[in-house]
């Protein structure tokens, strides 16, 4: 990954390099963090962070969820990726919050360890590549299920990510792009960092919450956009046999965007290209980004 110049942690921006914990972390042995991922883009009007405060929103709401006693409010935290956004003197750029227990116990229960917040943003290309947001990608079915709302709350924690990870690792070993994850009892959820649509017959499916699935905000965005452009957008549960049946795939994601599917376990969706209303999602997410739709300027904040 490319590095910036300064890294806030705590309230104060330290060099990039400085910005270190001991080993004793206890989200380092346990995964007792919580993060965001968010991307500003460089548009004519200057860099606009999209959705920041809805970030913030499902950090705090994270944090809540684990019990964390975060000392800053949505508010804070949105002076904080500014001035760290600015200090690095980035234009489009991805944003890492992380909140997490540091020193101070290394028992299970983190009470005692010290509570410490931190703000990352550097310059971060297309997570699954450029060519895959133009032609498509191939994802396999994990054989790993996703980790089940009967295990944890469906907050976005460091943790269970290591769930997504074996998933991830898995699909690359074997020569495919992501992976897609079932729940406990077969129904889709997600990708491993994305949320999953499928489209049939012109109608816009994507799993419910209830499948286990990250309550996505550009999953939120792309149904609000294909929505108000006239499409039927429906939650609804997926079973792998309708991806094999749908006319198009569709992965919705902070560092994915909206990627089309193209395979799914060696079988072409529809023709084995993006299809029409992928490339609707596509475009009107690249335009609402890029500050083209006065619509939905609010979701944008500009540094
Ligand atoms: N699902 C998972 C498991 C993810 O990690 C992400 C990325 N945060 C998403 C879905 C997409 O969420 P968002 O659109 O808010 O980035």
């Amino acid at each position: 990954m490319e590095s910036a110049k300064s890294i806030w942690m705590d309230g104060e921006l330290v060099p990039w390099a400085e910005a270190k914990v001991h080993v004793l972390t206890h989200a380092l042995h346990y995964g007792t963090g919580v993060f965001e991922g968010i991307r500003a883009y460089k548009n004519d009007d200057g860099t606009a962070v999209f959705r920041l405060r809805e970030h913030m929103e499902r950090l705090l709401v994270s944090a809540a969820a684990y019990s964390m006693p975060i000392e800053y409010s949505v508010d804070d935290l949105v002076v904080a990726v500014r001035d760290t956004v600015t200090d690095n003197e980035l234009e489009s750029c991805y944003i890492r919050p992380i909140t997490f227990y540091e020193l101070g116990t290394i028992g299970l229960n983190p009470a005692g360890a010290r509570l410490r917040t931190s703000i990352i943003a550097f310059p971060w290309g297309a997570y699954l590549g450029e060519e895959g947001l133009r032609n498509g990608i191939r994802v396999k079915i994990a054989s790993w299920a996703r980790i089940s709302l009967q295990s944890f709350p469906p907050a976005k924690a460091t943790g269970p990510y290591i769930n997504s990870i074996l998933a991830n690792q898995e699909a690359v070993r074997d020569g495919y792009d992501e992976a897609l994850l079932l729940t406990g009892d077969g129904n889709v959820s997600e990708g491993a960092g994305e949320n999953l649509f499928l489209v049939k017959d012109g109608q816009v499916i994507t799993p419910p919450l209830s499948d286990g699935c990250l309550a996505g905000i550009t999953r939120q965005s792309v149904m609000t956009l294909l929505t108000d452009d006239g499409y039927t957008v429906v939650e609804k549960s997926i079973l792998p046999a309708d991806l094999f049946e749908a006319d198009e795939l569709f992965f919705t994601g902070t560092a994915a965007e909206v990627t089309p599917v193209r395979e799914v376990d060696d079988r072409e969706i529809g023709p084995g290209k993006p299809g029409p209303i992928t490339r609707r999602a596509q475009e009107l997410f690249n335009d609402a980004v890029g500050g083209k739709l006065e619509q939905y300027r609010e979701w944008l904040d500009y540094i």
